[in-house]
């Protein structure tokens, strides 16, 4: 009972006014030019190729969106990431730098300095430079807007691939699009498609609220089904009997959904549909958020931007200007009869364009889509504290990033190992959130493949659909693809130089809060191009929020016994060892207790992961192991001081190398045995036989399957 008191205080937590996030009050807001931001002019214009208007016929509301659908990928950077190309680039001849079997071919740069060359009886005179070149053969939908960002920044485009190394691979669904790339920078983070699935990143966010439950009460309460099921009917009900007056809405989203596919509402966990045919729905279900912030009586939501730059150390940019989402039907809050009408309730573009209220725009302020500037100024018109809102919309990027970057470090330990040249990554995400009436900010879903179509489907005739540019799309998202490249530039060393953390960071925030300013500006292109429209938010604010990177330092130490490379899962060897290494046990806590933990946590998770390839104690399960360990150790205190004190212990046990931004240590990992594979690992293909081969593998049955049943894919998402 006093659980079930509990439960309902945080169902109840999202309708108050929580605590607010000390970010920056001052941070620059995204509606500097509120009603008419300079539109991106671009070289290329309407003209680029493919978008012209594409005819198709269909049935009105019977089809989707026809985006690219995404699939598995894979996960995160262990290397740092932010290694100027250029540097790289000048060592061709002495590396052999490889793509694909073919040596870097491309001009000047590998024979000789890329920047300037010298006269033959005169000083050295600045030599121009070769353009950055992309891969776009993989950008699927981003296509056009990459395009145009690429002219605007008069780089090269390798539309088709190219047999020599480019500087940048640009794909649209995961980091394993392209295989072999050895070098240069890959616009996805193995791994993120995984953890941006609904299960994972409310298992994410739910491991910080253990921890955290102030600073992470951004996120709804959920529920993973089927595992969870007892204990959501049993909450709820025991909820209800204890106050007759609560009846709460829940949403249920099925795990690897998108654009509303699958969703519906309930008031009752008898309403759930927990099959599907003979199988059980993998699903997060959700408390519904009923009081929204309405414009003009609609509910919507907004799609930001995020860049993650690096993964390691971690450098988090936000675009300022992005998209706002409209229902088409006039909001009430949930009643049984109104619980089936998703265009009051779901804000998702796929779904609303197909309702006969959508409004197409080209101005940004009107409309069922508009920008995110153009929303926060009206609000700001009607007294509304925007910089207040925007600084607790930078906070929850920032948090639920870190949330999610120890499994990502484990991923791309796996994929990348240390020693392995290359490539390094970084990704657009796009955050999804919904403002409450209260003007808190809610997380519903973090996108890692955004839509970046910038045309959107129209019905021109009955049942005939075109595709027609959408201005609103083009200034948004070929802001951000452009500005992603300027910040990824390999050859802007002066503007990488100025975006680098300081050594420590700490200091960051005591700087002027205001987001932009120094880091502004690329110098390269500055004559030329707008100012960034991403700006740094971390590590500029390493200071406000540092203090949540524990799972970080769990997720370093399991790095540091995983063992063999590739491998993402614990052996309980591995893990024996890091409990003698960590001094761990005694009288008290035998070896053989340490065995049964390892057996009892592992077996439940691999009953919750099913899909899962891989035998052995995964970063998750590792975590509640080290959440048990530390609540035996210092009972009297809170979990979060309980898991920091187990953590410091540790850390002095393997000395100086554990600390959240370090790398792994190759010497200790290569010094353990392989993990014993205790369970389903049904593989007899050799080829399969490394853990990064088998994911990939599945990535792609996965993209497969996803050809097959393309309703269930997860891809360029509009939402
Ligand atoms: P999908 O990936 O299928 O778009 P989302 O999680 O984004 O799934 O949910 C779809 C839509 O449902 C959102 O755009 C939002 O309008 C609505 N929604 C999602 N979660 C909630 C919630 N907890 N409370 C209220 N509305 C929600």
């Amino acid at each position: 009972m006093e659980k079930v008191k509990v439960q309902l205080g945080r169902m109840k937590s999202l309708g108050e006014d929580a605590g607010r996030e000390e970010v920056d009050p001052e941070a620059e807001m995204p509606c500097a030019s509120p009603v008419s931001p300079s539109r991106v002019t671009t070289a290329a214009g309407t003209d680029a190729p493919g978008s012209s208007s594409v005819c198709k016929q269909r049935g009105k509301r019977g089809g989707k969106h026809p985006c690219g659908r995404p699939s598995q990928g894979a996960a995160v950077p262990a290397r740092n990431l932010n290694d100027p190309i250029c540097e790289q680039t000048l060592h061709v001849k002495g590396t052999g730098r490889i793509l694909q079997g073919k040596p870097e071919s491309n001009g000047n740069c590998a024979s000789r300095s890329a920047q300037e060359t010298r006269c033959e009886d005169g000083p050295k005179v600045p030599r121009r430079r070769r353009p950055v070149t992309v891969d776009t053969a993989k950008a699927k939908t981003s296509l056009e807007a990459l395009k145009l960002s690429i002219k605007e920044l008069r780089w090269k485009e390798f539309p088709l691939g190219r047999r020599a190394a480019c500087d940048i691979y640009w794909h649209g669904v995961s980091f394993h699009d392209n295989e072999n790339i050895v070098s240069g920078q890959v616009n996805k983070l193995p791994g993120m498609v995984e953890m941006l699935r609904k299960i994972n990143l409310s298992r994410a966010v739910r491991t910080m609220q253990e921890l955290f439950p102030e600073e992470y009460d951004f996120y709804p309460r959920s529920w993973i089904l089927p595992e969870e099921y007892q204990q959501f009917s049993t909450q709820t009900r025991l909820a209800k009997e204890s106050d007759a007056a609560v009846s709460p809405t829940f949403i249920v989203k099925p795990d690897g959904g998108s654009q509303g596919d699958g969703i519906y509402l309930i008031r009752d966990p008898g309403d759930l549909k927990l099959m599907a045919g003979a199988q059980p729905r993998q699903a997060v279900v959700q408390e519904y958020i009923h009081k929204p912030l309405l414009i003009d009586r609609l509910k919507f939501d907004i799609r930001l931007y995020v860049l993650i730059k690096s993964l390691d150390p971690l450098e988090i940019y936000i675009a300022k200007e992005g998209l706002t989402r409209f229902c088409t039907e006039p909001y009430q809050e949930p009643s049984q009869k109104n619980l089936s009408h998703v265009f009051m309730h779901l804000t998702n573009y796929s779904l609303n364009v197909h309702s006969g209220n959508f409004v197409h725009s080209d101005s940004q302020s009107t409309g069922s889509k508009r920008t995110l500037s153009s929303v926060l100024y009206r609000l700001a018109a009607k007294g509304v504290d925007i910089k207040r809102v925007w600084s607790d919309i930078i906070a929850l990027v920032i948090k639920s990033v870190i949330a999610v970057v120890p499994e990502l470090k484990v991923y791309h330990q796996a994929d990348i190992p240390p020693g392995k040249p290359g490539p390094t990554c970084f990704q657009i995400l796009g955050f999804d959130i919904l403002l409450m009436k209260n003007l808190k900010p809610v997380l519903l879903e973090v996108n890692s493949n955004p839509s970046m179509r910038i045309e959107h489907e129209q019905e021109v005739a009955p049942g005939v659909f075109e595709y027609v540019p959408s201005p609103v799309d083009e200034q948004v998202k070929v802001g951000v693809i452009r500005d992603t490249l300027r910040l990824m530039d390999p050859f802007n060393r002066k503007a990488t130089a100025i975006l680098q953390p300081r050594a420590g960071g700490a200091d960051h925030g005591e700087e002027n809060p205001v987001v932009g300013e120094s880091q502004g500006v690329c110098p390269d292109n500055a004559g030329n191009l707008p100012p960034l429209c991403l700006k740094q938010v971390y590590p500029k604010y390493t200071k406000q929020f540092n203090h949540l990177r524990l799972v970080e330092r769990i997720a370093a130490l399991f790095i540091r016994f995983l063992g063999v490379k590739g491998n993402m899962r614990l052996g309980p060897t591995a893990f024996r060892t890091f409990i003698r290494t960590c001094k761990l046990s005694n009288s008290n806590f035998t070896m053989a207790s340490v065995d049964i933990l390892y057996i009892d946590i592992t077996r439940r998770w691999s009953c919750a992961l099913p899909d899962s390839r891989e035998a052995g104690m995964g970063l998750q399960a590792f975590v509640e192991a080290f959440f048990y360990l530390a609540g035996r150790r210092f009972k009297s205190l809170t979990l979060r001081e309980q898991v920091g004190s187990l953590l410091d212990l540790c850390e002095a046990s393997l000395g100086p190398q554990s600390g959240v931004e370090d790398r792994r240590s190759l010497s200790c990992s290569r010094a353990l045995p392989r993990p014993v594979k205790t369970q389903t690992l049904c593989l007899s293909n050799p080829q399969l036989s490394s853990p990064a081969a088998q994911r990939r593998a599945t990535s792609q049955d996965c993209r497969l399957h996803q050809r097959l049943k393309p309703r269930a894919l997860r891809a360029n998402v509009e939402n």
